[in-house]
């Protein structure tokens, strides 16, 4: 079994806990990799690395276009090794090669972006009111940043702190998450074969509760950009809060996808099945809430139980295989407690609801493509995020009762329209309390839209050029002459 060691300072080391744990394989259920327990001693190492990167020089004190040429190399060895990671990706947290492998050879992409950033991070002349004086800006870095990334999206999600946060003249220390950390401390690598000095990039690998905590509240920790759940943000900010360190909070949703009656009800279907089944339902924009308008209820219900019955299950590294298993046992049985809970609520069960029992799912932690109709957006399954291959419809009359059920919720990530009236799809995403609006799509993103949440679903924002200044402070000169 491959056996890891942490990433400090350029250099594998072994973990001062001299202890290692198992990582699995979600399709097998077996173990498959050994993944070093970290400590707060190597926390300890790795921020006290990343502070030295920064203060003696070796990254800030390079010119922000040498930084973005590191960066762009690091974009090419992702493209060159995105087969590699992709499959190490897939082993850990069970996601489809396809969507994987799509997600490794687009990353580059945010590389080259925040790379070509680099060198355009401007300051300003100010136009002042005071004679005699002369007055300017600059941007600076904020020093080092704790990036604490989920099981969803590994490498993904950290490339959308890192990337900006090295443009900008930071450092990091990264922390993945326990139940998929081997392909970050692969990725870790490719830094320093780039040619980025040693201590810019590391990777801390241990649970949420050790090294997690150790790491957010670390005193030389100047940022912290976490994305995971609410609850675990909450416990993070309020830490931070009393240190007055910066945050940025990527966290849960319960998205609203609304079809009206005059909407394309074929392209809307597939939109809503791709909405909530793509990586079994575990993404944080999942549109696990589809509004459908009363007029359209029975017929799009039934064309959209029709696609969810072929959708085929199994092994996530075959290419006709549609939904794999859910990432971690833990995550397995939170999704079938909601669907417990929803039927005790009274939602009425179309498709699925129990576990996977099928030959092709082999012994991994599967759960049927669920839907539940009729539901009510009181129920628990209307209001909290399961993370997982359900999905909950409820009927609406109108926009306004469309508006009123969607925004009834404390998540605002992300929201989708279906309707073939352009006018009311603006309207709609006007009035839509979420960070993103999809009309007549789902789910597409990039690294030029910026990305966040309204409401409970975080602070800051990801991706687009403003993501550099959440990295920044700015420093005001004054010069009398
Ligand atoms: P999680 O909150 O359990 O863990 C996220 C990270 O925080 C992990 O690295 C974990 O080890 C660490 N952690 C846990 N407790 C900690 C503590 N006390 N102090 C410091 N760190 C700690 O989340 P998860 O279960 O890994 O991921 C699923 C969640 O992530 C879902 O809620 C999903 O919506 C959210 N998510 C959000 C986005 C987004 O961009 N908004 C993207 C993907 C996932």
């Amino acid at each position: 079994m491959k056996r890891y060691d942490l990433r400090i300072n350029g250099e594998w080391v072994k973990p001062s806990s001299n202890e290692w744990f198992d990582t699995y394989d979600p399709y097998t259920g077996e173990p498959w990799a050994n993944i070093p327990l970290g400590t707060s001693q190597d926390v300890d190492r790795a921020v006290l690395a990343a502070h030295t990167a920064f203060t003696e020089g070796a990254w800030p004190a390079k010119s922000p276009s040498e930084r973005g040429l590191l960066l762009h190399k690091v974009g090419d060895l992702i493209a060159s090794n995105a087969k590699r990671l992709a499959e190490i990706e897939v082993r850990d947290n069970g996601k489809l090669f396809a969507e994987m492998y799509g997600q490794l050879t687009y990353l580059p992409q945010w590389f080259y972006y925040y790379g070509g950033l680099a060198d355009k991070i401007q300051g300003a002349t100010l136009p002042l009111d005071k004679k005699g004086y002369f007055s300017y800006t600059r941007h600076e870095p904020l020093g080092v940043v704790a990036a604490l990334t989920p099981w969803n999206s590994p490498l993904l999600l950290a490339s959308w702190k890192i990337a900006p946060a090295l443009a900008a003249g930071c450092t990091v220390v990264l922390k993945p998450s326990e139940f998929t950390s081997a392909s970050t401390l692969e990725f870790a690598e490719l830094f320093e074969q780039a040619g980025f000095p040693p201590g810019v990039v590391n990777v801390v690998t241990g649970f949420g509760k050790d090294v997690g905590a150790a790491l957010s509240s670390h005193p030389l920790v100047r940022k912290i950009s976490f994305t995971g759940s609410d609850t675990t943000g909450r416990v993070i900010n309020q830490q931070a809060a009393s240190q007055l360190k910066h945050m940025s909070l990527e966290l849960g949703g319960k998205s609203p996808n609304i079809v009206f009656d005059d909407a394309d009800l074929d392209q809307a279907a597939q939109g809503a099945i791709s909405g909530i089944f793509s990586a079994t339902g575990q993404t944080c924009i999942a549109g696990s809430r589809l509004l459908v308008q009363d007029s359209i209820y029975d017929v799009f219900v039934s064309k959209l139980i029709a696609i969810a019955r072929t959708v085929k299950l199994g092994n996530p590294m075959s290419l006709d295989t549609q939904i794999g298993p859910v990432t971690t046992p833990p995550q397995y049985r939170k999704v079938l407690d909601y669907i417990d809970i929803a039927i005790k609520e009274g939602a009425q069960l179309l498709l699925g609801g129990k576990a996977a029992a099928r030959a092709e799912c082999g012994k991994g932690w599967f759960v049927e493509p669920t839907i539940f109709g009729e539901v009510n957006n009181a129920m628990r399954i209307a209001q909290e995020e399961v993370f997982g291959p359900v999905l909950s419809i409820i009927r609406f009359k109108d926009e306004d009762d469309a508006l009123d059920i969607a925004n009834d919720v404390r998540f605002g990530l992300a929201a989708g329209v279906w309707t073939q009236d352009i006018a009311r799809g603006m309207r709609m995403s006007e009035r839509l309390k979420a960070g993103t609006v999809w009309i007549n799509t789902y789910r597409v993103l990039s690294y030029i839209s910026p990305f966040g949440g309204y409401k409970e679903s975080g602070l800051g924002r990801e991706n687009g050029i403003d993501a550099v200044r959440e990295y920044l402070q700015t420093k005001t000169v004054w010069i009398n002459t």
